[in-house]
């Protein structure tokens, strides 16, 4: 089946069965939104270790430590630390599609409530003062008529009782990143974000949050700019991180 109709199906039966699995469509939905075959699947790639600098997955031999992996890039990142649900693999890929393209209100809370406690779970001793989503440019928003990363981590701030902020905007409509291969992904976000009122972030730690972690072109970009805006530190908080699948494939069933 092509994974049009494959996306199609689920969102039929997600009108039919509002209970459904958040990732299959399935409607014997057990917990937080999963059903046991998609639960048994994130448990599994949820407990792969993963770099807690660059948010790679971690394997034998491939330890990381809090200075990093050896899959970090030269040139660390701008945000201090990153946490994830897991790699972008089933059913992480799944829940994560169906949230961003059909526009989905209660994958984005099921998805949302995960990323908080994988927070709080991951950052015990951090000190978090505001919620911040990467932000989409105006004309995006417009011409999708939803903001599935502002949706999110108004769930994600919910969730952790903490301040949502706004402050961080995108001032320059780029091309998707997906389209640019990764040497040009830095430089096509270079300058495209902005912090309005920087008072409000002066000297704060932030959560930024996203959904898919690539690169990470993008959320370094957004963390420069926090920094620049005067935030202390800054932890990026993504549903998935996305990596070649020989990263996870000694690891993960899936
Ligand atoms: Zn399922
Ligand atoms: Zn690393």
């Amino acid at each position: 089946m092509s994974s049009f109709a494959g996306e199609f199906l689920v969102s039929v039966a997600r009108l039919l069965w509002p209970d459904t699995c958040v990732a299959c469509g399935t409607n014997d939905r057990t917990n937080q939104g999963f059903c046991e075959d998609c639960g048994r699947q994130l448990l599994s790639v949820a407990a792969l270790e993963a770099c807690p600098r660059c948010g790679s997955t971690v394997g034998p031999g491939l330890g990381a430590g809090e200075d990093g992996c050896s899959r970090c890039p030269d040139v660390m990142f701008r945000f201090h630390r990153v946490v994830r649900l897991g790699p972008y693999v089933a059913p992480l890929r799944a829940a994560i599609r169906q949230m961003k393209y059909c526009r989905w209100g209660r994958g984005i809370r099921e998805l949302g409530g995960l990323l908080a406690e994988a927070v709080s779970a991951r950052c015990a001793g951090e000190r978090l003062d505001v919620v911040v989503p990467v932000p989409m440019h105006w004309l995006r928003r417009l011409g999708r008529g939803w903001n599935h990363s502002g949706s999110l981590a108004q769930g994600v701030a919910r969730r952790l009782k903490l301040p949502f902020g706004d402050e961080l905007v995108r001032v320059r409509n780029t091309p998707p990143q997906v389209w640019l291969p990764a040497s040009r992904r830095a430089a096509n976000v270079r300058g495209a974000f902005a912090v309005l009122r920087p008072k409000a972030l002066a000297g704060a730690t932030v959560l930024l949050v996203d959904d898919v972690m690539t690169t990470g072109a993008t959320a370094n970009e957004a963390a420069r700019t926090l920094r620049r805006a005067g935030a202390e530190r800054v932890i990026l908080a993504v549903l998935a991180r996305a990596e070649p699948p020989a990263a996870y494939a000694h690891r993960a069933r899936v």
